[in-house]
């Protein structure tokens, strides 16, 4: 069976959110179910055997490939949310945009320091929202086992910018040079 054509069912979307940004549209992907079933394998494939027990999936579109990553490895799913959007006392890290400063938040009961922990991601860009789930996740004392995205924009090189903060595993299904 050919391989299935993930980059060919992203849509590029010019000048959206803003002018010069090319925006990566991955409902076309997600709307196929052959594309959807064969990115979420795909990923959860990679880390069978990391001993995952743990996903988590930042607002909002981690939660679209977070939670069934997690079902497929069985393992338990924790939303990182932007503030004020989880009701229970919360662990909180700051990280910069590149106009400003913003925040995700998991509850304070989410991890454990026995948890093993899978980062997962639509894209990865700068590689900051990835980093500040990672610090996130070290403030509980638990073990991180790796990152995993369905696209990596390469020409951004994130892999540096997360290469400072951890040395975990990273996988992405696409990556754009
Ligand atoms: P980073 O923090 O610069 O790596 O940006 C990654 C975050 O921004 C992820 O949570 C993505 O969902 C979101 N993001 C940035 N660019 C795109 C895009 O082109 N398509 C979809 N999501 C994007």
């Amino acid at each position: 069976m050919a391989a299935y054509d993930f980059e060919g069912h992203i849509t590029d979307i010019p000048d959206y959110p803003e002018k010069g940004v090319v925006f990566k549209d991955i409902t076309t992907l997600l709307k196929e179910p052959e594309g959807f079933h064969a990115a979420i394998d795909a990923i959860a494939d990679h880390f069978k055997d990391a001993g995952v027990t743990k996903v988590v999936g930042a607002e909002a579109r981690g939660f679209l490939i977070g939670a069934p990553v997690a079902y497929r490895l069985g393992a338990g799913f924790v939303p990182a949310r932007k503030p004020g959007k989880l009701p229970r006392e919360v662990r909180t890290e700051s990280y910069e945009l590149e106009y400003g400063t913003d925040e995700l938040q998991i509850h304070v009961d989410a991890l454990d320091e026995d948890d093993v922990v899978l980062i997962i991601d639509d894209l990865v860009a700068t590689g900051g929202t990835a980093v500040a789930q990672a610090k996130l996740v070290s403030q509980y004392g638990c073990k991180l086992a790796g990152m995993g995205f369905l696209m990596e924009l390469e020409f951004l090189h994130p892999r540096e910018a997360i290469a400072k903060e951890t040395d975990v595993d990273v996988f992405a299904l696409v990556q754009v040079k």
